[in-house]
């Protein structure tokens, strides 16, 4: 396999296709997509959904209630029954209310092409695209079905898509997901934190602050307390990071607090650090006499463990180098849909989409060169998988 020409062979059938790729990319980002307006994802997963239709695959859309529909993409080997599953995971939702293209227009300068959510992740889906029209070019024959699943929820949670995503997962021998990769190199997401959110609600007791000071429960400074052990449980060379970012309590400065509130922010590295946070949280015991703690929230998102992701990377890293590419990996601070998949056990690697920068930014682009490439090694990483 390590000798194999076949990225190089790929690329030699993509590298060609820009000028179509850019065009289907052009269609992708001017058809806006926010999570939260129905009517506009819903136009753009028929535009999506077009494209994959004249490249002959099956194309079923989901629908969904209050989201854009999902879209479920299958294309099957010819000699049958295939064996085994492949999945290619990502969304077509941006962050970019419509009309966010009248002052941030789809547009192409210096080897870079902007537009809302070019970058995370509308050229991602076009490379698959085109990995699946270089694959039927070169007249591959492919070992496995591919699933290709572009959902229209992940930017605010994957609520409604979730379910679907671990169904196909579990189905698949691996899960690549085509959200952007990091920096100007391009790097694999081959590990991403877990994420989550709590909040802790102190009850304590009101009192004149002057005339019963001795009646109150003072519920700012329980909260004080306890800000005070959890900021203890950080610890930043293991990927754990805990912050109260909102705190909130008390009424007036010269009442006794009887009610505070904070939002804590979780993250980590590893599940069974995630399990011990959550744990840590639940086992909080007041410090002062008589109040009470009451803790709700968690983790959404579990960690996707670079375990997950070593033997892919390994594969896409010896292709990469057939290209004359030296694939790089980092850590990523944020989740995605690829820490569901990873937390089932399913072989997954992130980050494996557009090379470029200014995620949900008014600046948001992608490197036009880098397209052929990660699609040259995304056909070969399909072809062989
Ligand atoms: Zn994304």
């Amino acid at each position: 396999m390590a000798d194999s020409p076949l990225p190089l062979e790929l690329l030699g059938v993509l590298k060609p296709q820009v000028p179509d790729m850019l065009r289907v990319l052009r269609r992708f980002v001017t058809s806006e997509s926010p999570s939260l307006e129905k009517a506009a994802a819903d136009r753009c997963c028929t535009v999506v959904a077009k494209e994959w239709r004249k490249r002959g695959a099956n194309v079923e859309p989901i629908p969904q209630k209050h989201c854009g529909d999902h879209l479920r993409v299958t294309f099957s080997p010819d000699k049958s029954p295939s064996i085994g599953q492949l999945l290619v995971l990502g969304h077509y939702d941006t962050v970019y209310s419509t009309g966010t293209l009248k002052t941030m227009p789809f547009r192409i300068s210096g080897g870079k092409a902007y537009g809302p959510g070019i970058f995370d992740m509308k050229a991602g889906i076009v490379q698959a695209l085109f990995a699946l029209q270089a694959l039927q070019r070169a007249k591959l024959e492919l070992q496995k079905q591919i699933v290709f699943l572009w959902t229209s929820d992940e930017e605010i949670g994957s609520e409604s898509s979730r379910k679907l995503i671990e169904m196909e997962a579990c189905r698949s021998d691996a899960v690549f997901v085509l959200e952007p990769s990091f920096g100007p190199h391009g790097l694999v997401k081959t590990a991403r934190k877990g994420v989550g959110t709590a909040e802790l609600v102190v009850q304590g007791r009101a009192s004149h602050a002057g005339l019963a000071p001795e009646e109150g429960i003072n519920a700012v400074h329980e909260l004080a307390a306890q800000l005070t052990r959890i900021e203890k449980w950080n610890d930043t060379r293991r990927g754990i990071s805990i912050n109260a970012d909102i705190v909130e309590g008390g009424t007036r400065a010269n009442v006794i607090a009887e009610r505070a509130r904070a939002v804590l922010d979780l993250r980590a590295l590893r599940i069974p650090d995630m399990r011990s946070v959550e744990r840590r949280l639940q086992a909080l015991r007041p410090v002062h006499k008589g109040a009470k703690l009451k803790i709700t929230g968690g983790f959404d998102r579990p960690p996707l463990e670079r375990k997950m992701c070593a033997a892919l990377f390994a594969r896409a890293r010896s292709l990469a180098r057939q290209i004359n590419l030296s694939l790089g990996e980092c850590t990523a601070g944020g989740g995605s849909d690829g820490n569901f998949t990873g937390a089932l056990g399913i072989p997954t690697l992130d980050g494996f989409g557009a090379v470029g920068g200014g995620a949900h930014s008014d600046h948001e682009y992608v490197l036009i060169k880098a397209m052929p490439v990660r699609a040259a090694l995304l056909a070969a990483l399909l072809a062989t998988s």
